[in-house]
């Protein structure tokens, strides 16, 4: 997978203080490696290459003092720039404003249409409509039903008419009649490219001249996705891309590829088969779903800002020697504090992200902490081990919290532990070296 690729092409540069001229060769080409195995078009990733190895030796990564982090962050703006640098959103202008949607049968057209009419109608207090012009199939139109059900959303049919143009025109007019303000078209699609189809959906869009017309496809069928939206840009000219089935694991290559060959902005994604499985595209967040590696970049700099690197190395050398105690917990926690969230910021780290699910820690918890540790003796603190049920007992009164809290927070506590263990073992040295300096 390509996060892993990536990944594994950066370690080599994250771990070395030094980069030499060869080094950013040889990482540059596991990336162009890493980008042609996710499917992305060979030219683009040539070219993206390329760029990189300029951008990072006309930066001076060589006499930088943490080369593998700029390099790090070359890539990821490069692959944000690749994938359309800001995020761009629909057209909404027009009374009502059409949304015509193309793409192939199974992309995902039938079911973005209800995702987006949802999120119009709860994100933007919009009264959407949706049409259904897939004539071909009376369980399309059933199942546009079902959605516009699920979602509170009426949808106009009309089984009597076979006419895709027609229909898509008496939605409309209902529209204005009636107060809908924006109007989503489903449109029929068939399993590959042809003549008739392309006629069909370059019929509707010249008849109605949507505000926004987008295309749907699968980010699962890779490199054919890319010649699907050329064939549909050619003769649509759309304005925008949804890329469907991005959950799960699905190689991002599609979306680098797409961009590139069209020119033509990645608007929305699908997560998944329920109505709310729907989110804004933001080409950075993508690029660090395709980088797989958290947000190393922003994490390295605001831990830079306010991590104490003596506190730091006297943490590290404690932890070797299995020596982190209560003690060192509280200062840690005052050195997040002054970071920011400490959720937000672990996960930040590669990896760590899922790691964190299940553990809640947030501000306010950081208070109930403290007045627990404060209630230790030093001996409790440094020997945390000794805490027995009558000692935590003690330590609930005296802290005015729950014995289960202060078992709580042991637990926690346990998990830090091990978390940093593990840090300063495999690839968590290096964090700590970035943290440390
Ligand atoms: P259409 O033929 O273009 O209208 O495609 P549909 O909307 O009928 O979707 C085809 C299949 O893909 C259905 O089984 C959907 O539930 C599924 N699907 C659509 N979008 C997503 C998505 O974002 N994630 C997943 N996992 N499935 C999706
Ligand atoms: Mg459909």
């Amino acid at each position: 997978n390509l996060s892993e690729k990536l990944d594994k092409a950066l370690h080599t540069l994250r771990g070395h203080g030094q980069i030499t001229e060869i080094n950013v060769a040889e990482t540059t080409k596991e990336v162009r490696r890493a980008l042609l195995d996710a499917d992305v078009n060979f030219k683009i990733a040539k070219e993206f290459t390329n760029r990189v190895k300029e951008k990072a030796l006309g930066q001076d990564v060589l006499t930088t003092l943490q080369p593998g982090q700029l390099m790090v962050k070359i890539v990821k703006d490069e692959l944000t720039q690749l994938m359309g640098g800001e995020s761009e959103g629909i057209n909404l202008s027009g009374t009502p404003s059409v949304i015509l949607m193309s793409g192939l049968q199974g992309s995902g057209k039938t079911t973005f249409s209800g995702k987006l009419a949802n999120y119009l109608k709860t994100k933007k207090t919009k009264k959407p409509l949706l049409v259904a012009c897939d004539v071909y199939r009376p369980a399309a139109i059933d199942q546009l039903h079902v959605v516009g059900d699920q979602i509170g959303v009426e949808v106009y049919s009309d089984r009597e008419n076979n006419d895709p143009v027609a229909i898509a025109k008496a939605g409309i007019d209902k529209a204005k009649a009636e107060g809908f303000n924006v109007v989503i078209i489903d449109t029929a699609g068939r399993l590959a490219v042809d003549e008739a189809m392309m006629t069909e959906i370059s019929n509707i869009h010249s008849a109605i001249q949507p505000q926004e017309t987008l295309f749907v496809v699968d980010s699962m069928t890779g490199q054919d996705a890319v010649n699907t939206a050329k064939a549909f840009n050619d003769v649509l000219n759309f304005d925008g891309v949804i890329l469907t089935k991005l959950d799960g694991d699905t190689r991002g290559g599609a979306a680098i590829s797409i961009k590139s060959v069209v020119d033509k902005p990645i608007k929305f994604i699908g997560t998944g088969e329920k109505m709310e499985a729907i989110d804004v595209f933001y080409p950075s967040r993508m690029a660090d779903r395709i980088l797989g590696m958290g947000d190393v970049v922003s994490l390295v700099e605001r831990a830079q800002e306010q991590f104490d690197e003596e506190e730091a190395r006297k943490i590290q050398k404690k932890i070797a020697k299995n020596k982190f105690g209560f003690d060192d917990f509280l200062s840690q926690i005052q050195q997040i504090k002054k970071m920011g969230n400490m959720k937000d910021l672990m996960g930040m780290i590669p990896g760590m992200g899922k790691a964190l699910k299940g553990i809640d820690i947030d501000d306010d918890a950081f208070k109930h902490i403290e007045a627990i540790i404060h209630s230790m003796t030093p001996d409790e603190r440094a020997n945390p081990s000794k805490l027995n049920h009558s000692r935590k007992k003690r330590i609930a009164k005296g802290s005015g919290r729950q014995v289960q809290e202060v078992n709580q927070l042991l637990k926690q506590f346990d998990q830090m532990s091990k978390m940093m263990k593990m840090m300063q073992g495999g690839g968590g040295k290096k964090m700590m070296q970035m943290m440390g300096g």
